[in-house]
């Protein structure tokens, strides 16, 4: 085994890159443990953050006892014992004495436990004082110091690791603090000297050693709030670096004048409303300018975002350019293009249908005619990114729903032309805590006004105990000439969860529920044309009802159907739920939202509540957020936060703010990080975003 002494005297960098393995105690056996936590290097190790912390800062004397009061203490062990209570349960007692007195530690059926504790044992023990024939500490928390640990001293701040099974928090400490003592001064400083100035931060050597060793709260506080900057701080100079990049490339200049407007305006068959009219603003200021757009569109479901896209793509074809709108599905695909064809019927368009299941012939065709440029619109899936898509002139690109695509995706439509203006479009409202992180790059306009007309959506949670009445409503409302959707979690029932299937329950519904109704089944497994066939039938009123799994969720336009059942509710998430339920609430009539759903925890019924409280998109998000944190509201991989270890966005929001301030400031004042004192955070902002700034020339 290797001795820290015998760390060759290289420069303080080389230092942090070699292996754990040269810190005293941790041999090759133990560096593959490390290894399985990622942590290879002495650097690894430093930035290897604790999970949590014990408070030791305020020890008490076991003669501060009080019945029905927490108490954190420190003393040895003088005694261990088991014993049956008259309920037949296990007793464990372990004796705990200090100068003062002592105190019986009571642990009910873990006779396990008591292999841990011997006699000489020094423990931690923090818990609630409680009273039986002596002092008693309920079920408390603890730690036990075996033999001489010279590091753990009263009245500190121990941190917790997060560590599996086969490394003790004790001797991960130890290693921590040997790591920390020697190498901490090693770590290199990379933030620029103003900001740091600017922001009073603690420098990186005292803010390792604070992040792990603690002297009080308030050096905590400080340790993390510098990590917090550090982290929030890159990710923010990758975002002012990427929308620098964008800004700086040369656009389209789109004329677009009073007679394009109205000529435009002649197309809509509806007065815009105000949010519709302020966006279009938006947008057109955009396109006009030689800088190419970058703009993200957020609108509730059937808030008019069509009508939008309609605007911006008349005006980049009447300016002689082609225009391309990438939708997430084969299904959404078809009927934006109906919609779009609706709309241009009047108009000399030509559009176009790219889709992954268009037949090879006709794939060609349009191909050829879009290259030629004999097609002005073109509307796709992800088909439309392919390779052998090229365009004549590509002036604008429409992306609707974007967080079903990533960046990288829409980086390469967007190469397939001169340097389009883009416009994505989602009806995900984004907290706006997400929206500066994850799409910080772009601009935003938000819809946040219904066309008028709209019947607000009720949404009812509708228990076990209610369901039959629910049916018996559901039959009213077809009596009357309305449909419905029906909405299950699973496509065939699964060994693993007792959850309704959509295959087995339209079955079910239509022998016992509705046996005189049309019931019409859509699953994701189905073939393409098989959705699309029952799709439209539903469309055309061939049945009364559709039972379906989640694959209705985005996009299609039903507006007789005035009910939504969504089975198993407790299993959606809140946007989800929220996008399900946009898909009824499209016509003039009152429509109906049932959330079927025994939710067995908080969380769940905290959903559903918030689900029959409010119809907006956005407090829907900003709840959805805070319920589930940042990591999980988006679901993909994709989206998965990038390099955020420490901050906690719903907490950290203000840090956010002035990192994204101070970001957006250093890169207007060095474009490209060039200068000497900017060079260690270039180095890492491209390192740690390397995936998503490759794409960009810098
Ligand atoms: P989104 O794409 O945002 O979900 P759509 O663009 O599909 O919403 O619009 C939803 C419905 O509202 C469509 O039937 C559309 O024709 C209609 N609509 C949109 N804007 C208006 C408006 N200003 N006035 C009346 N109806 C509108
Ligand atoms: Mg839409």
């Amino acid at each position: 085994m290797l001795v820290t002494e015998s760390i060759p005297k290289t420069t303080s960098q080389s230092a942090l890159n070699q292996s754990v393995q040269y810190l005293k105690g941790v041999g090759p056996k133990r560096s593959e443990i490390f290894g399985r936590l990622g942590i290879h290097t002495i650097r690894d190790m430093l930035f290897y953050f604790p999970r949590d912390y014990k408070d030791r800062t305020r020890i008490q004397k076991i003669s501060e006892a009080r019945i029905g009061a927490e108490i954190t203490l420190h003393g040895k062990v003088l005694g261990v014992q088991t014993r049956m209570a008259r309920s037949r349960k296990n007793i464990l007692e372990v004796f705990v004495g200090d100068e003062t007195g002592a105190i019986a530690a009571t642990w009910f059926n873990q006779p396990f436990l008591m292999k841990k504790f011997h006699v000489g044992d020094t423990v931690f023990l923090q818990g609630k004082v409680g009273a039986y024939k002596y002092l008693q500490l309920l079920n408390p928390e603890y730690e036990i110091i075996r033999g001489n640990d010279g590091d753990i001293k009263e009245g500190s701040i121990i941190p917790v690791y997060p560590l599996t099974g086969q490394m003790s928090q004790a001797y991960f400490r130890k290693i921590m603090k040997d790591a920390v003592h020697l190498f901490a001064g090693n770590v290199d400083e990379i933030l620029p000297k103003e900001i740091i100035k600017k922001n009073q931060l603690i420098f990186i050597h005292s803010v390792i050693k604070n992040i792990h060793f603690p002297e009080t709260f308030e050096n905590l506080k400080n340790a993390r709030f510098r990590l917090v900057y550090d982290e929030l701080f890159t990710l923010e100079l990758a975002m002012a670096l990427r929308r620098r990049g964008i800004k700086e490339e040369t656009g389209i200049s789109f004329r677009i004048g009073a007679n394009v407007d109205s000529h435009i305006r002649n197309l809509i068959p509806f007065a815009l409303t105000n949010a519709q009219e302020r966006v279009i603003t938006e947008i057109t200021e955009d396109m006009r300018s030689g800088k190419p757009m970058n703009r993200l569109l957020q609108g509730d479901v059937g808030s008019g975002k069509t009508a939008i896209a309609i605007y911006a793509i008349l005006a980049t074809i009447a300016n002689g350019y082609q225009a391309a709108f990438m939708a997430p599905t084969e299904i959404l695909a078809k009927q934006h293009f109906q919609t779009l064809q609706k709309y241009l019927q009047h108009s000399h368009v030509r559009i176009s249908l790219l889709s992954g299941d268009t037949n090879s012939r006709q794939r060609k065709d349009n191909i050829e005619q879009i290259k030629t440029g004999q097609v002005d619109l073109v509307i796709g899936t992800h088909a439309l990114i392919e390779e052998t898509v090229k365009f004549n002139q590509l002036g604008l690109v429409v992306i609707d729903e974007q967080h079903k695509f990533g960046v990288v995706q829409r980086l390469k439509l967007k190469k397939k032309g001169p340097c389009p203006d883009v416009l994505i479009m989602t009806a995900t409202p984004i907290p706006r805590t997400l929206s500066l992180t994850l799409f910080g790059d772009l601009d935003v306009s938000i819809l946040d006004e219904m066309p008028p007309g709209r019947t607000p959506v009720k949404t009812i949670w509708v228990t076990k105990d209610k369901e039959k009445g629910a049916y018996d409503f559901i039959k009213g409302e077809i009596a009357k000439g309305r449909q419905v959707f029906i909405v299950y979690p699973l496509v065939e029932e699964s060994e693993n969860f007792d959850l309704k299937s959509a295959v087995t329950e339209a079955r079910k519904l239509q022998q016992e529920v509705f046996p005189t109704r049309r019931i019409g089944l859509l699953h994701g497994q189905m073939k393409p044309a098989e959705k699309d066939k029952v799709m439209m039938d539903f469309k055309e009123k061939r049945y009364d009802i559709l039972v379906s799994t989640v694959i209705i969720e985005v996009g299609i336009d039903i507006p007789n159907a005035t009910v939504m059942v969504i089975v198993h509710a407790e299993r959606f998430g809140l946007s989800q739920l929220h996008q399900l339920r946009g898909r009824i609430g499209r016509g003039s009539e009152q429509s109906y939202c049932l959330l079927f759903g025994n939710p067995n925890n908080y969380v769940s019924s905290e959903r559903l509540k918030i689900m029959t409280r409010t119809n907006d998109g956005f407090k829907v998000a900003e709840m959805d957020f805070r319920l589930r944190g940042p990591g999980e509201f988006f679901g993909t991989r994709q989206h998965g936060l990038p390099g955020l270890k420490i901050s906690d966005l719903m907490k950290d929001f203000p840090i956010l703010k002035k990192a994204r301030n101070d970001a957006f400031e250093l890169v207007t004042q060095d474009p490209q990080l060039t200068m000497v004192t900017h060079h260690k955070i270039r180095q890492r902002v491209l390192e740690t975003f390397k995936d998503r700034l490759e794409l960009m020339n810098i």
